[in-house]
């Protein structure tokens, strides 16, 4: 069907077609026409070309974990990257080459042997590539920057089918983008990211009850409002997980979950994780020296296949006594025990005045919130409605908008425009305008090609 094409080709028709358009989120019903899984840049090429003679719309997958589902197009033709796995590390100039088909579950022990890691998702089955185009927050965040802030460079085809390495020096425009910004610009193939030394981390789960939730999230904020870049942490409001310890009258209850991670000098005797443990009288404190690839996975489990999700998000400038109570009480209504309230603080490297020039636009932020939403049947519209009620309680803590890498289904033209800066959004626009003037990648909602670009006026 694609002459010279190496990977291997699927339509609706062929045998295999719903396992290899499925994605993690059950909720998105979309259907490529053809699902291209390349072997190399060159097939990538090939698609591109064929989906450009053909007029279908062109999209990119890899992970396959974005809640949306952007990587699908109904009746489009779908580059599938996801064979695209290989890993070379160099360990003495602290740099790895990935495959933009990988998961951070194979990256992250690849990494670990070289005594090195770098930001990546905090679920192991997110992709690399998805994760580290967008916003790319992860636990070694604060200590060490965003993802797109560790892109030192990509090999990406363009639409005219160019295979070409961008780098500070090489493409500046397209590597600027890709820093954050990097969906509906072309294929990227490989990824080059910058590493840091891996101390073995201190990480655990504080466990407290709903009733002090409140005053529990309060003190956390306080207690770590001038931490360390080493230290970070998350609030998390969602019912107890099977963690064995905890009394019985808690199982399968909304509790609040203080997961905290800290590569301090000072190991477990780190003030401020021992400030976080001093806190209320938590039902299960689990801090301890732990494996990084192993925290990397803690939390798998609570995004499983197959079931169907949304999710609302948005960056705030802190938190308030009213959204922890909107919280509270809203995590109360949930219909299932995966849906959650998130609370991620930002800071440390992230905000830092010499954090690099990317597209991330809410450096000045403190926290960012997800309210995610699980069902397992129907058409989730409850359960719908629950995460944007969520999300209406907290906007008067409101940075200016939501995060790329956490838009969910069927979000207003009004939320994907504030995902990025009105300049950002003036730059991205020249830049897709520049390398896909006749949009052959489908449009991210957050671009709008249409519009006379600062250059042209
Ligand atoms: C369980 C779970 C946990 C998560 N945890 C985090 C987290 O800790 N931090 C965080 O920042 N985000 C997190 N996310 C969000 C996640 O990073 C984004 O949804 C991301 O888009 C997923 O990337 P992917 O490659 O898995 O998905 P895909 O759906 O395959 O791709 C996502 C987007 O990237 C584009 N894309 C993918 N590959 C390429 C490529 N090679 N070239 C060009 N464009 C490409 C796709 O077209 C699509 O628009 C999480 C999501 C889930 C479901």
């Amino acid at each position: 069907m694609i002459k010279g094409f190496k990977g291997r080709l699927t339509t609706p028709d062929d045998t295999g077609y719903e396992d290899q358009r499925h994605l993690w989120n059950e909720a998105v019903r979309t259907r490529p026409a053809l699902i291209a899984r390349c072997a190399d840049a060159d097939d990538v090429a090939l698609a591109i070309g064929h989906a450009v003679h053909h007029g279908l719309p062109l999209t990119v997958r890899a992970g396959g974990h974005n809640f949306a589902g952007r990587s699908l197009a109904d009746g489009g033709l779908v580059v599938d990257v996801r064979d695209l796995t290989s890993i070379s590390v160099a360990p003495e100039n602290r740099v790895a080459r990935l495959g933009a088909g990988l998961r951070w579950g194979q990256v992250d022990p690849v990494l670990q042997k070289h005594g090195l890691a770098t930001t990546g998702g905090s679920v192991s089955k997110v992709g690399v590539a998805g994760f580290s185009l967008g916003t790319g927050l992860g636990w070694l965040g604060r200590g060490h920057g965003l993802a797109g802030d560790n892109l030192l460079g990509a090999t990406i085809v363009t639409a005219d089918g160019a295979v070409r390495d961008v780098g500070p020096e090489a493409e500046p425009d397209l590597y600027w983008a890709l820093r954050g910004a990097g969906t509906g610009l072309g294929v990227v193939t490989e990824l080059r990211m910058r590493l840091f030394p891996l101390v073995r981390p201190i990480t655990g789960t504080l466990v407290h009850r709903l009733t002090d939730a409140d005053a529990v999230l309060w003190q956390a904020v306080e207690a770590t409002a001038s931490a360390p870049s080493h230290l970070n942490w998350a609030a998390v409001l969602t019912s107890a997980p099977p963690i064995p310890g905890l009394p019985d009258d808690v199982q399968g209850r909304p509790v609040l979950l203080l997961p905290v991670f800290s590569t301090g000098p000072d190991g477990e005797d780190d003030p401020h994780v021992r400030a976080l443990r001093r806190i209320g009288r938590p039902l299960l404190d689990t801090i301890a020296p732990t494996d990084f690839c192993t925290f990397q996975t803690s939390t798998d489990e609570a995004a499983p296949d197959g079931m169907c999700w949304d999710v609302r998000s948005e960056w705030l400038t802190g938190l308030d006594g009213p959204a922890a109570d909107h919280a509270v009480a809203a995590i109360e209504d949930a219909s299932s025990p995966l849906s959650e309230f998130l609370f991620r603080p930002l800071g440390g490297a992230i905000s830092a005045p010499d954090a690099p020039d990317t597209p991330f636009s809410y450096r000045h932020a403190a926290f960012m919130t997800e309210i995610i939403a699980n069902w397992s049947s129907g058409d989730g519209a409850a359960e719908r409605t629950w995460s944007e009620k969520g999300l209406a309680g907290l906007m008067h803590l409101s940075a200016g908008g939501p995060d790329v890498n956490h838009l969910g289904l069927n979000e207003s033209a009004t939320r994907t425009s504030t995902a990025y800066s009105p300049a950002t959004l003036d730059r991205l626009t020249t830049i897709k305008q520049t390398h896909d003037p006749h949009e052959t990648f489908q449009t991210p909602p957050w671009i709008n090609p249409s519009k006379t670009s600062p250059t042209e006026q």
